[in-house]
């Protein structure tokens, strides 16, 4: 059996090679977003290497869908441990919803500026009383000419505190179903009566928020779909979410990381890369990891075969690929022994204490975006056709 990706894909990899040798110097630091990482996302796009299907009209680069281009660009980036350009909530999850569900003027108006990294988005879905029972959420929007007013509150909101324009879930028919009475709103971060708290997580680092709308005034003609239609539109967007939470470069990038710590930390005098209980648990890792690339692939082959359904590969992305990376970061915490405990300041960190902040980071991971046991219900509904879960009744 051939398992080369063939000869036209030759040519392609050699192109992608080219550039990463010809640009190499201006790449910046992954996720970096000043000029240096504009400018990057910037020359991304030109070339190919984001944004590849967005069409050129959205400023995208307007390829056709090809998983085996996209695997090589994968591929080669991680190779050469260079950044891929910008994510965030904006870019992997709201664009993509935008290209499928949004009005002309939406498209036209947000998804160039979003994904060239301008304009910087958060999500405002989670609330206290509606995180997993998200269709419970109580933040109202009412009609006032042509305005909305809103009032209530979101928690939990990643990057709030410096996004530009939130897209937030918002009740506006509180008489209808549940889900049915749910709207999907589009607005700015700066509009009066918007208050946001950060809030600071086991890392150290505040990487979400409380926000609290009193008498916000939105436009009217800023929502997407109709209204009621928001859990439908909040539906589509989370199959992206889960898909983009966890990828499978990523892993194997970390997982390399692994072994040269291994080849350098000992125990008792001996490398850590020696010691066969240490040398198993990599083993079983390295499995996982190939696992998930290979469920990767079947997630981009089922986005663009029309039949396929996408969202099961997207689930599993969610919930091996977050355990896997949390596992990892502990694997790595494992290798380095007690200076594994280490943190903040302490000079003896390895990578800048990388290791503990990705474990304690991909633990919030595994809750955010739907946790785990969560992912597992709608795995065992949708994809293995188990029984639904009995639904609890009020009181
Ligand atoms: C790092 C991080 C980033 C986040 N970013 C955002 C964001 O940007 N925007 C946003 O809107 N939200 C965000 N969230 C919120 C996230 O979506 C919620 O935390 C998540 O949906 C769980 O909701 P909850 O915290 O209310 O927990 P709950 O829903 O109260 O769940 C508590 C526990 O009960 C379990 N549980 C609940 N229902 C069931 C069930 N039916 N079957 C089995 N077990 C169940 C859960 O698995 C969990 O273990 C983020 C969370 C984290 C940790």
């Amino acid at each position: 059996m051939d398992l080369s990706y063939g000869s036209e894909y030759g040519v392609f990899r050699q192109q992608v090679r080219d550039f990463i040798e010809a640009n190499r110097d201006q790449a910046p630091a992954a996720g970096a977003r000043g000029p240096a990482g504009l400018a990057w996302q910037k020359l991304l796009i030109d070339n190919g290497y984001h944004s590849r299907t967005v069409p050129k009209a959205y400023g995208g680069y307007g390829a056709a869908p090809d998983i085996l281009a996209s695997r090589i660009i994968a591929e080669e980036f991680s190779a050469a441990q260079l950044s891929t350009g910008l994510g965030g909530q904006g870019i992997s999850m709201l664009t993509p919803m935008l290209l499928e569900m949004g009005s002309e003027a939406q498209k036209l108006q947000f998804i160039q500026p979003t994904i060239l990294g301008e304009m910087v988005w958060c999500q405002g879905y989670s609330e206290p009383g509606a995180g997993s029972d998200l269709a419970s959420l109580t933040t109202k929007a009412e009609l006032d000419g042509d305005e909305w007013v809103i009032n209530g509150q979101k928690i939990w909101t990643s990057t709030a505190q410096s996004a530009d324009w939130i897209f937030c879930l918002v009740r506006t028919e509180p008489q209808a179903p549940k889900h049915q009475g749910i709207s999907f709103l589009l607005f700015r971060m700066d509009t009066p009566g918007i208050e946001v708290r950060p809030l600071v997580d086991m890392t150290g680092d505040a990487n979400f928020n409380e926000v609290f709308f009193t008498d916000v005034r939105v436009p009217k003609h800023q929502i997407v779909g109709e209204r009621g239609q928001g859990w439908q539109v909040a539906n589509a967007i989370l199959g992206h979410e889960r898909g983009s939470l966890a990828p499978p470069d990523a892993a194997e990038n970390r997982l390399k990381g692994i072994i040269k710590l291994m080849e350098t930390e000992t125990l008792d005098g001996q490398r850590i890369m020696d010691n066969p209980i240490f040398r198993d648990r990599l083993m079983k890792l390295q499995g996982a990891s190939l696992a998930m690339r290979f469920n990767d692939m079947r997630l981009l082959s089922a986005r663009i075969n029309p039949g396929q359904d996408a969202r099961l590969a997207g689930l599993i992305v969610k919930l091996q690929g977050t355990e896997l990376r949390h596992e990892i970061e502990g694997f790595a915490i494992d290798v380095m022994g007690e200076i594994g405990l280490a943190y903040e300041d302490n000079p003896y960190l390895r990578g800048n204490g990388s290791w503990q902040y990705q474990y304690m980071y991909y633990l919030g991971l595994i809750i955010g975006g739907g946790t785990s046991q969560i992912q597992k219900n709608i795995i065992g509904e949708r994809g293995l056709d188990l029984p639904r879960e009995p639904k609890v009744t009020a009181n």
